[in-house]
């Protein structure tokens, strides 16, 4: 990967890559083998023994026909998947079905499917930042456009601006996540509202988080019946303790489903994923009350965090916290790393993101922290 001599146009390694390629690493927050992992926002709870069991038998329930190709429309598991819906957003009930719904290996997916529909030469997205360090990827991959609008200094977006640009600018596509990626901010209901009112194109709501939001923030599931052109994804990687198994989705209007169909691979989401998604479904009470643990630890963090002197730490309504602010953040990351305990550093300069976890390890994180920092290293 190292090539300084490298300039646009010219190949790498002898090949002759994409200019706007050149240069470029991949996603790679460090997969590092230490006692407590708070990096990515995994769920720290495995999946409970009951449902590891069901899936062992789903898997092998499917295995005797993989020399099939899978549901191409996951039909079933899309079926179940708005069930879930129905019961997280009641107001979804009179109307989501499989129809609303499409499945893809991780929310990752489903969204570069839908700005593969919807982006594309000549045409944008527009986010507001900081957010999710995918969504400039997804956009090169697709040829669309990425612009942003910085969030304020409370990470909420600023409204009267965004709707401004939108007017003006015209963005094929809003790419907004909420809870936002990494401040942990959720849009109101009535910003959802204005944002699709004043845009003429796609308004996508990344609901990775959507479980762990607090009592009273709202699912932008619930204005999906009055804005044919709003989508909202989500993702079984965080809630649902299923990151290995990759397994996102959308909730749009049923035409919203047609156009991604247009654009996905033939038999994209394996008959292995589809069973263990299903099974995982079954299970969602058992998986559920541990997102229940986790807010109560989020909470919590939140409260001790800004109890020590001189640190900040953002409202979040989801898994993780972002607090700050450092003279050198990379020394304090270091530090806690030396503690047994990976953080990311990730985010407007000075902050760091911390996942959720057990009791166990948020009482190493406090440790680790306190003992990490010096005079001088909180910056006013
Ligand atoms: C974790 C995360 C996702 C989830 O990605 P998957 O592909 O479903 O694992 C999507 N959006 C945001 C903002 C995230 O932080």
């Amino acid at each position: 990967m190292s090539a300084p001599e490298d300039r646009p146009g010219t190949p790498v390694g002898g090949l002759p890559l994409r200019p706007e390629l050149l240069g470029q690493v991949p996603y790679g927050a460090p997969q590092l083998d230490v006692a407590h992992r708070l990096n990515v926002n995994e769920n720290p709870y495995p999946p409970p023994a009951a449902m590891v069991a069901d899936v062992a038998t789903a898997v092998a329930q499917v295995a005797t026909g993989l020399n099939r190709y899978p549901d191409r429309d996951a039909t079933a598991l899309r079926g179940e998947l708005a069930s879930y819906v129905a019961r997280d957003v009641p107001a979804a009930a009179p109307w989501v079905d499989a129809a609303h719904v499409w499945a893809a290996n991780g929310s990752n997916e489903v969204v570069l499917q839908l700005l593969q529909a919807f982006g594309g030469p000549g045409r944008t997205a527009l986010s507001f930042a900081p957010t999710y360090s995918m969504y400039p990827d997804y956009c090169r991959d697709t040829f669309t456009g990425y612009a942003t609008l910085p969030r304020r200094e409370d990470f909420t977006i600023d409204l009267d601006a965004a709707l401004a640009h939108v007017r003006d600018r015209r963005p094929d596509v809003l790419l907004v996540a909420s809870p936002n990626n990494p401040t942990g901010t959720a849009l109101g209901l009535d910003e959802v509202d204005a944002l699709c009112r004043a845009s003429a194109g796609m308004v996508v709501v990344d609901e990775a988080y959507a479980e762990f939001r607090r009592p009273g923030t709202p699912s932008a599931i619930e204005l999906l019946d009055e804005h044919p052109r709003l989508v909202v994804t989500r993702t079984m990687s965080k809630a649902f303790a299923l990151a290995g198994a990759r397994l996102g989705y959308l909730v749009a209007g049923s035409a919203v489903v047609d156009a991604v169909q247009l654009v996905r691979l033939p038999y994209h989401l394996s008959a292995v994923t589809q069973a263990v998604a299903r099974t995982a479904l079954r299970h969602a009470d058992a998986l559920l009350a541990g997102v229940a643990a986790l807010r109560a630890e989020r909470d919590a963090l939140v409260v001790w965090l800004r109890e020590q002197p001189g640190l900040a730490a953002a409202d979040s309504d989801a898994n993780f916290v972002l607090f700050g602010r450092f003279a050198d953040r990379d020394a304090i990351w270091a530090r806690l790393l030396d503690h047994g305990v990976l953080v990311r550093a990730t985010g407007p300069a000075g902050w760091l993101r911390v996942s959720a976890g057990t009791p166990e390890e948020m009482a190493a994180f406090r440790t680790a922290l306190r003992a990490s920092i010096e005079p001088g290293d909180v910056r006013a």
